[in-house]
C-alpha cells in the first residue's frame, strides 16, 4: 500500500485501542455523513496484534473496586458481546475468590454492579464459598476464602484473533491499516502547539487529528510529544507529591500449564468461568511442600483451546529501571528480559494445585520451553489516562488494564467528532494534580 501524505485522522498503533477507534470512528464518520473509513489511517511499526494486545491472557471483566472502572468495563463487554463471534469471544463469566481482608471490597463491588445492572452473584462465609466452589468442582481445596463473586458476564477472548476481527470492521468500512511504518516524532504547527505532521520512517503524513494506542511503548511516543516525565500528585489529604515518574514499568507474569484444556470442566460438564483466586492463606511447594509465600498472593486461570492448555498468571513483578531505561523491544516472548522464569511456574503450578486437587503433580506439564509474559507500562495510580494533549492528540494509555477495554475506542470516536464521554471523564491527566484520585482496594494486583 502506498504511503499516504495527508490523512484526517491518524492512529498509532493496531492493538486493540487503535483497532477499536479505527473501526468505531469510521461507522460514525459515515453514519453522521462527515466521511467514513478512507479518512483514516492506522499505522503500525510491526504488524497488527504485535504488542499487549497479541499476548494478553485476554480476560474481560467488571470487577474493578473503582467505579468508573466499573461502568467503563460494563460498556466495553457490550462490545465484546455485540459480535462474540468476529472477536472470538467467549462469554463463560469470571469468578473473583477472595480472603477476609478483601470481603468488604469485594461486597462494595457486587453491590454496585447491582446498581448498574451487570449480573453477578456475591457469596459470603467460608463455608458457604467452599460449598459454591464444590458445587462447580468437588475438588475444590483452596483455603482462606470467605467469598466469592460470580460475575455472569465477562470472560475471555482469543488475542490475536480478536485483534484480526477488530482489523477486518475497519478495513472493509475502508480504513487503510499500514504495517512496517514506524512513528518517529511529531511536526508542530507555527502557531499553535498542535500536531500538523506525523513524522515515520518512511516520511511525514500531514493530518488533522491523532490518536496514540502504543500500549507499552507510550514512554516513547509520550516522550516524542514533548509530556511531562513526572507529575505532582494530590492525595486524599490535599497533600502534594511532586516528581512523580509518569510511567513505570511491570513485568507481567503468566504462562500454561501444557494439558488438555478440558481438564477443567466443571462438574456439570461445562467449561467453567475464568478464575482468580486471592488468599492470605500460605503457599506452599506442589513439590517438595517448601513454604513459597505468608504474604497474600493470587492467581488467575482458564482452560484455552488457543494457548493449548490452562493459561493464566500472577501478580506482576515491578520492573525498577526508570522508564527510559526499560528496553521494550523486542517485544514479549521475544524479549531476553522480561519472560517468566522457573520460579513463576514454581508459584504457579503450586497455587493451581492449592485451588484444585486435580492439579497436584501436573508441574512436568508446564510448558517451559514456550517463552511468556510481557511487559506493561503503568500510570502513577495505575489506572487509565484518556485524554487530549497538544490539542489535537488523543492519548490511549490504559496502564495494562485494556485488553479487555475493547469499548474505549467507541467513546474516543465519539470524542473525536466533538462529544464528550462521561465514561472518560475520571482518566483525564489532571486528575493527578487535582487530587481526583480511584479508591485503592486490598487487592495484591495493581489492577483491581
Ligand atoms: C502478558 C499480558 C497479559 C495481559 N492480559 C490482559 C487481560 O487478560 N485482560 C486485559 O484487559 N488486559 C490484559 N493485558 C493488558 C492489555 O494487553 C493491554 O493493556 C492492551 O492490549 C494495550 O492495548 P493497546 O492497543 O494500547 O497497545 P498494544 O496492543 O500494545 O498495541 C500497540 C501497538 O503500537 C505499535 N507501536 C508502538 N510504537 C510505535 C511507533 N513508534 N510507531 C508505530 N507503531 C508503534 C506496536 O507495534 C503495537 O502493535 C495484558 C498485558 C500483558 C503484557
Amino acid at each position: 500500500m502506498a504511503m499516504p501524505s495527508h490523512v484526517k485522522y491518524l492512529i498509532i498503533g493496531a492493538g486493540i485501542h487503535g483497532l477499536s477507534t479505527a473501526w468505531h470512528l469510521a461507522e460514525k464518520l459515515e453514519a453522521q455523513g462527515k466521511g467514513g473509513g478512507r479518512d483514516i489511517l492506522v499505522v503500525d511499526k510491526t504488524a497488527i496484534a504485535a504488542g499487549a494486545s497479541g499476548i494478553a491472557c485476554g480476560v474481560v471483566r467488571n470487577n474493578y473496586y473503582q467505579p468508573a472502572m466499573r461502568e467503563l468495563m460494563a460498556q466495553c463487554v457490550e462490545v465484546w458481546e455485540s459480535d462474540p463471534k468476529a472477536f472470538s469471544y467467549h462469554p463463560v463469566g469470571y469468578l473473583q475468590i477472595s480472603p477476609e481482608a478483601m470481603r468488604a471490597d469485594v461486597a462494595t463491588i457486587h453491590l454496585q454492579q447491582q446498581a448498574i445492572g451487570y449480573d453477578s452473584a456475591f457469596i459470603e462465609g467460608a463455608a458457604d464459598s467452599t460449598a459454591y466452589m464444590k458445587n462447580l468442582f468437588d475438588d475444590w481445596q483452596a483455603r482462606g476464602i470467605t467469598s466469592v463473586l460470580h460475575e455472569k458476564k465477562g470472560g475471555y477472548a482469543n488475542n490475536t484473533a480478536s485483534m484480526y476481527g477488530l482489523a477486518t470492521k475497519a478495513e472493509n468500512l475502508g480504513v487503510r491499516i499500514l504495517t512496517g511504518v514506524k512513528v518517529t516524532g511529531f511536526t508542530t504547527g507555527h502557531n499553535s502547539d498542535a500536531v500538523t505532521a506525523v513524522e515515520t520512517d518512511r516520511g511525514a503524513i500531514e493530518c488533522e487529528q491523532v490518536v496514540v494506542g502504543v500500549g507499552p511503548w507510550i514512554n516513547q511516543v509520550w516522550n516524542m510529544l514533548g509530556l511531562p516525565k513526572t507529575v505532582t500528585i494530590k492525595d486524599a489529604r490535599g497533600e502534594l507529591h511532586h516528581d512523580i515518574p509518569m510511567w513505570t514499568y511491570l513485568a507481567l507474569e503468566e504462562g500454561t500449564l501444557g494439558v488438555d484444556p478440558n481438564f477443567l470442566k466443571t462438574n456439570a460438564g461445562a467449561m467453567p468461568p475464568v478464575i482468580h483466586v486471592d488468599t492470605d492463606a500460605p503457599l506452599h511447594s506442589d513439590v517438595d511442600g517448601a513454604l513459597i509465600t505468608d504474604q497474600m498472593w493470587g492467581i488467575y486461570y482458564k482452560p484455552d483451546f488457543n494457548f493449548g492448555g490452562i493459561q493464566g498468571g500472577a501478580m506482576p513483578v515491578k520492573v525498577e529501571a526508570p522508564a527510559d531505561a526499560v528496553a521494550i523491544d523486542p517485544y514479549g516472548p521475544e524479549s531476553p528480559e522480561f519472560v517468566v522464569d522457573d520460579n513463576f511456574a514454581h508459584m504457579w503450578c503450586s497455587a493451581l494445585a492449592f485451588c484444585h486437587k486435580r492439579f497436584e503433580g501436573q508441574i512436568k506439564h508446564y510448558k517451559n520451553r514456550e517463552p511468556s509474559g510481557g511487559l506493561g507500562c503503568f500510570t502513577p495510580d495505575s489506572f487509565p489516562v484518556f485524554d487530549r494533549f497538544r490539542e489535537n492528540v488523543t492519548v490511549i494509555a490504559d496502564s495494562n488494564h485494556g485488553y479487555k477495554m475493547i469499548g474505549v475506542g467507541k467513546l474516543v470516536a465519539e470524542e473525536l467528532l466533538g462529544g464528550s464521554s462521561a465514561l472518560l471523564e475520571p482518566f483525564r491527566f489532571s486528575r493527578y494534580a487535582e487530587g481526583k484520585l480511584h479508591p485503592t482496594s486490598h487487592s495484591p494486583f495493581p489492577w483491581s
